[in-house]
């Protein structure tokens, strides 16, 4: 297997207690941008003082400068079944939890999508149960169709990440013919006894099952893949160097890692109590995983969710996140419920819960660029295509144009006055400060056109 459990077991215990001089030494090396190994970082999960702290984070925000400049992309998630046969002991979903389940039909995602696109998304993840009867392959398939058909009047949803359960390289490909983004899974606990304990009498409980997804989805072309890990079951320098181990293996296999990592924490859902998770994680602690992460695979994005607080996710932003969803909704057909006013079952709850406009309106506020950008899969800048573009420090070049172009879109479609004014003086700065004049003159041209009606330009 390869999610050796003792390396990992032996490489965290060579780095307990490690010395100041030891974590400084491991902090230079970051600093220059050079590759760090299992047993640096581990080295940096040791840190506990605030002076360490502190350094850790400002060059994770170095790092997140460099790499993705000031752009912040922006989604939702779309919840279409929350049939599930599993009992993920964590989750508010489990089949033993007893609530009328549903699963949207065609028209209910389309309705779903409306009030989406209405909030000015373009890109979803579409988040499912696993149920092979009552939410088969062919069924999500369908759903990512009537997403992308649908159109209110400013266009569609333009790209569709997938959550849903581990499955086959045949299944893996219909996805990859329905034009899905990241495919992402969740390995939620890389440590095999927890991750046995967490999902008795489950599908899902076949360890070794999950772990090897990737690989089926790599083999079936779906060459964007987004890891995580749900913090809180496991001990967390476990899973994080084991998250490293499977990024190192995927990219030694097929040349490419991790699109993306999500780093959700355990949050209060039905039929569980928090106390009966020991391994969760505070603030601090958490805010030093993700500044870590940052370090270790510059070039992988990391996504923040809901789960976590406003403030949060405005610190983190700083420190590494490149991705956050915005008024997320965790329940099926929640969208037109909280419209109404409803509650639905949700799968855990959330805590930032403002809306798009609310949070788009920080990020400006916060000189950050928010961005609806779906250019890179659209132009077939996947994989190792994705990352050698990146690795070539080619991001800004393509993405803060990209991501400026959004921004415009979204002003002239869904802001108001106070947005409008704000996003006006940012993106005229960040134009000026386009160093390519060849750039700098077809995003001054591209920008003209979105004024004068044109939508979905991209480079
Ligand atoms: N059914 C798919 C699967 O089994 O992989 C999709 C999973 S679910 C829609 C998305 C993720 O939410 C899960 O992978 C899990 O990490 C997370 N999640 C579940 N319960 C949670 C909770 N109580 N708090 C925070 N996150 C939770």
């Amino acid at each position: 297997m390869f999610i050796d459990h003792s390396a990992i077991e032996n490489t965290l215990k060579l780095a307990a207690g490690t010395s100041d001089a030891a974590i400084d030494a491991v902090l230079a090396k970051a600093e220059l941008g050079s590759p760090l190994d299992q047993l640096d970082i581990a080295t940096l999960l040791e840190i506990k003082s605030d002076k360490h702290m502190a350094r850790l984070m400002r060059i994770a925000g170095a790092i997140k400068d460099r790499i993705y400049g000031n752009r912040i992309v922006v989604f939702a998630p779309l919840y279409v079944s929350d049939y599930c046969v599993n009992n993920c002991v964590y989750c508010g979903y489990k089949h033993s939890n007893d609530f009328p389940r549903r699963r949207l039909s065609r028209e209910e995602i389309q309705e779903e999508v409306m009030l989406l696109e209405k909030m000015g998304h373009k890109r979803l993840a579409l988040e499912v149960g696993e149920d092979p009867v009552n939410c088969p392959i062919d069924y999500v398939v369908d759903a990512i169709d009537a997403i992308y058909s649908t159109k209110n009047e400013n266009g569609t949803i333009r790209r569709i990440n997938v959550n849903i359960a581990a499955t086959t390289v045949e299944d893996y490909k219909k996805l990859k013919k329905a034009g899905i983004g990241t495919y992402i899974l969740f390995q939620e606990t890389y440590h095999k006894p927890t991750y046995e304990r967490m999902h008795p009498k489950s599908v899902k409980g076949n360890y070794l099952y999950h772990l090897t997804a990737f690989d089926r989805a790599m083999e079936a072309g779906l060459d964007d893949v987004g890891a995580g890990v749900l913090f809180g079951l496991a001990d967390y320098k476990f899973e994080v160097l084991a998250l490293m181990m499977h990024n190192a293996y995927l990219e030694e296999k097929f040349g490419v890692g991790f699109h993306t990592i999500s780093v959700p924490r355990i949050k209060k859902a039905e039929g569980m109590t928090l106390d009966q998770f020991s391994n969760q994680i505070d603030d601090l602690t958490f805010k030093k995983i993700v500044a870590i992460l940052r370090v270790a695979v510059p070039f992988t994005g990391i996504i923040m969710s809901t789960r976590e607080s406003a403030q949060m996710r405005r610190e983190m932003i700083r420190a590494g996140v490149s991705q956050i969803s915005a008024g997320s909704c965790t329940g099926v057909g929640g969208y037109k419920e909280s419209d109404r006013k409803d509650t639905s079952t949700k799968q855990f709850e959330a805590t930032d819960q403002r809306s798009p406009m609310e949070v788009l309106k920080e990020l400006v506020a916060d000189g950050l660029v928010p961005s609806y950008c779906t250019a890179c899969y659209r132009s077939g800048r996947t994989g190792d295509r994705f990352m050698q573009l990146a690795k070539a420090g080619q991001i800004h070049n393509v993405c803060t144009p990209n991501a400026l172009m959004t921004l415009q879109e979204f002003i002239l479609d869904y802001g108001d006055q106070a947005l409008k004014a704000d996003s006006e003086l940012l993106i005229e700065k960040e134009l000026a400060a386009i160093e390519r004049e060849d750039i700098h003159k077809l995003l001054t041209n591209n920008l003209q056109r979105i004024r004068s009606g044109e939508r979905d330009l991209f480079l």
